[in-house]
């Protein structure tokens, strides 16, 4: 049987070898030299009559400046390209170009002091979730030059990458805390920009003002503009005007998250109230209010499994606020957080209009209109404690308004 020969190309001369090593193209390696931990590679450009850029005329060497920049490990070792340019002068007297340097973006894109394939390595591994110290620390360069790369070759595959953003009728705006900084820990905060129908990230602008937030909805594209149906929104007027002003056909909508939010601190409030008008006190342990204030937190409607004992940490509830909240107040923020919750969860718009009419909106004007108590302005009289929690699973949706 006869053999198959194998043949490969075979390099012999060392700086063949270094050159093909390297894999630039329409590159001449000049010299390669290891400086403690770091290897450098001198290169320069293969130039062939290189011409004026505007006239197209002849042109001449008028430099050989050297630049520096970081390329990708080679067989564990940091590499340093000393790129040595060619700053090149027209000849032609009428020509406004004097002189100009010779780049080549294969090899490193303008402004940037790593090479484009570093770079591109860079941006695929932020991407993956690593951190711009641990790359400079890996390619033995700066933070400053890994995060420019970064910024320079991510905001290009940002642009190019059209097909990231799906259509969508709903946009959502939040604030997150992005930075304290200085000796007073300034707070600066930026504003997300997500997708709310495909659950998607799609901006992150550096701050939660006005002008620039409503400049970014308002350089949307029309059709994306003129198909928003819904805006969502945390509870800051800022982004409820920014919706307001800039599509103003858009449904706003309060998203659950911070809805209950702010029902759990009014039902905390209340709590700590009344533990101070009934005890003089703050909550402390033993006593039950303290020892309800995790119970008022967890919905009556949770499926958590860890809650099957439901029913025995109601009777709790029930028996800790008879004890601790006499005239029933914390019993009737509790009921409103639990319309609240329970509005959320439904999906039948005519049952969830019902649950508005009946539970939340009715239990703020009766808990004003009860007189209060005269030796005690906060406390709200004749209200029946036990009649008000209806916190049961599956239970109707409670009457908050007792007194009625
Ligand atoms: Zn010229």
């Amino acid at each position: 049987m006869k053999k198959k020969k194998i043949s490969a190309s075979v390099h012999v001369g060392p700086n063949e070898i270094v050159t093909h090593l390297v894999g630039l193209k329409d590159v001449r390696i000049l010299h390669y030299a290891r400086r403690g931990p770091v290897g450098e590679i001198d290169i320069e450009q293969v130039l062939i009559d290189p011409r004026c850029p505007r006239c197209d005329g002849p042109t001449r060497v008028k430099d050989r400046p050297v630049v520096a920049y970081c390329d990708l490990p080679f067989a564990g070792v940091p590499m340093t390209f000393l790129w040595k340019k060619h700053r090149l002068v027209c000849t032609s007297s009428q020509c406004p170009v004097k002189t100009f340097t010779r780049g080549d973006h294969r090899i490193a894109a303008v402004g940037c002091r790593l090479t484009s394939r570093a770079a591109k390595w860079v941006v695929r591994k932020i991407g993956s979730g690593q951190h711009v110290s641990h790359l400079a620390h890996t390619l033995n360069t700066s933070w400053d030059s890994v995060n420019t790369a970064m910024r320079r070759y991510g905001e290009a595959v940002m642009t190019a990458d059209t097909k990231r953003l799906k259509e969508t009728t709903a946009i959502g705006l939040d604030e997150t805390l992005f930075l304290r900084e200085g000796p007073f820990k300034h707070k600066y905060w930026s504003t997300t920009v997500c997708d709310v129908v495909n659950n998607q990230l799609i901006d992150i602008i550096p701050t939660r003002d006005f002008p620039e937030v409503a400049r970014w909805l308002h350089d949307q594209p029309e059709h994306v503009k003129g198909r928003l149906q819904y805006g969502c929104l945390d509870m800051s007027r800022t982004y409820n005007a920014v919706f307001k002003v800039v599509t103003p056909t858009a449904t706003r909508v309060i998203d659950r998250f911070h809805v209950m939010r702010y029902a759990l601190l009014a039902l905390d409030e209340c709590r700590r109230r009344v533990q101070q008008v009934q005890l003089g006190h703050r909550g402390r342990s033993g006593e039950p209010l303290y020892k309800a204030r995790k119970l008022l937190v967890i919905k009556a409607t949770a499926t958590d499994p860890q809650l099957q004992a439901r029913p025995q940490l109601q009777a709790r509830l029930e028996g800790l606020l008879a004890l601790g909240d006499p005239d029933g107040e914390v019993a009737l923020a509790y009921g409103v957080k639990e319309a609240i919750a329970r509005f959320y969860e439904t999906t039948d718009a005519e049952l969830a209009a019902d649950t508005d009419r009946s539970g939340i909106c009715s239990a703020i004007p009766m808990t004003r209109g009860v007189a209060p108590d005269s030796a005690h302005p906060q406390r709200v009289q004749h209200v029946d404690p036990s009649s008000r929690l209806h916190c049961g699973a599956g239970a109707r949706p409670p009457r908050i308004s007792m007194g009625e």
